[in-house]
């Protein structure tokens, strides 16, 4: 209950975009662990207890996508309220540049995870790598 109200602006865009996907007919796969809401879907964003990604095509291991969301949903419980101003931002424009760059080049900015705040979110998404062990296999 406290983590609802702590992240409660992340989790209710979580929860929008969690409705607008189902009114979309997107496909989603829903499973709970570790009080988080890891969801396959068509993007990769984490907010709040609602973690939405992509799976990668790698079969080895915990998906690498989803252990990278898994650490922005760390940034988030850490951030509270701050976490859309302070990681939510600068992710998004870095996501959308490595769109952008993706869609002109064939591939990701070189350095696109060592900037603030993805290689944060990638730390801690290794760190928890063990406790991910569990939701990998879905
Ligand atoms: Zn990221």
């Amino acid at each position: 209950m406290v983590c609802l109200l702590w992240e409660f602006p992340q989790n209710l865009l979580g929860a929008i975009v969690l409705g607008f996907l189902r009114a979309a007919g997107r496909p989603v796969k829903i499973t709970c662990d570790h009080e988080r809401l890891f969801i396959r879907a068509p993007v990769n964003v984490s907010l709040g207890m609602f973690i939405f990604f992509s799976p990668s095509r790698s079969t080895a291991g915990i998906d690498p996508i989803m252990r990278h969301e898994y650490g922005h949903s760390m940034q988030s419980q850490l951030l509270g309220p701050f976490y859309l101003i302070v990681v939510g931002l600068p992710s998004f424009f870095l996501a959308a540049h490595a769109t952008w760059h993706a869609r002109k080049y064939h591939r990701l900015p070189k350095k696109y995870l060592e900037r603030f705040p993805e290689r944060w979110a990638e730390n801690l998404g290794r760190k928890a790598s063990p406790i991910l062990q569990d939701s990998a296999r879905y």
